[in-house]
């Protein structure tokens, strides 16, 4: 696998929360040049790092389907690939799988099991997929955004503002998000004051 720097990480950071931002609003965000972002990108591409760009579907349209969990026993695995509602196939011995079935009813699930001729040996439907968003697993040193410490291990990860930053700790996290609001509050009062001053301005003229 390919060595990550960290505008490599914080351009997967950003498209895996949106994967269709264009190059230009990749440069800006990390405020570097497009042909940087363009190069980048190709590289993670063709390094396969960046796999596939993809998309997060409503789960109200996946909920059409009932799905079970079957433990099985087979002598023909490769059956298991023929059937589309066979959303998820595990292996645990030659012959035994932990697979995912999606099916509309019991009906559905009994012409996979028949159809894939394979014996049941526990059956378990699923009530709820709790589905988790995996960081990815790289080692680089890149330096806290707070105190500019070099950090090792795992980064906190904060996106702001279509901005993503990285903190050693949760102490720098913390420093950080206080010194972006109080900045806040003072760019809101020079805004005011700015404003109040034009409408001292327009009420001379009158
Ligand atoms: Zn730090």
């Amino acid at each position: 696998m390919m060595k990550l720097d960290e505008i490599d990480l914080k351009l997967i950071y950003l498209l895996m929360d949106n994967s269709r931002l264009s190059i230009s609003e990749l440069a800006e965000r990390l405020g570097v040049s497009r042909p940087t972002v363009k190069s980048r990108l190709d590289r993670l591409e063709k390094e396969g790092v960046i796999q596939r760009y993809t998309i997060k579907l409503n789960p109200e349209l996946q909920r059409a389907s009932n799905v079970v969990a079957l433990i099985i026993k087979t002598d023909e695995p490769e059956k298991l690939q023929e059937f589309e509602e066979i959303i998820e196939i595990n292996r645990f011995t030659s012959k035994k799988y932990l697979i995912k079935v999606a099916v509309e009813d019991m009906e559905g699930l009994r012409n996979v099991i028949e159809g894939a001729g394979f014996e049941v040996l526990e059956i378990m439907p699923i009530l709820e997929s709790i589905e988790k968003e995996y960081p990815p697993k790289v080692k680089v040193s890149f330096k806290c955004d707070y105190c500019g410490k070099e950090i090792t291990g795992e980064p906190i990860v904060y996106k702001y503002r279509n901005k993503v930053y990285f903190f050693c700790c949760e102490t720098c996290f913390r420093e950080f998000k206080k010194a972006r609001e109080n900045l806040e509050k003072f760019k809101l009062k020079e805004k005011d004051k700015v404003e109040h001053a034009h409408e001292h301005e327009h009420h001379a003229h009158n």
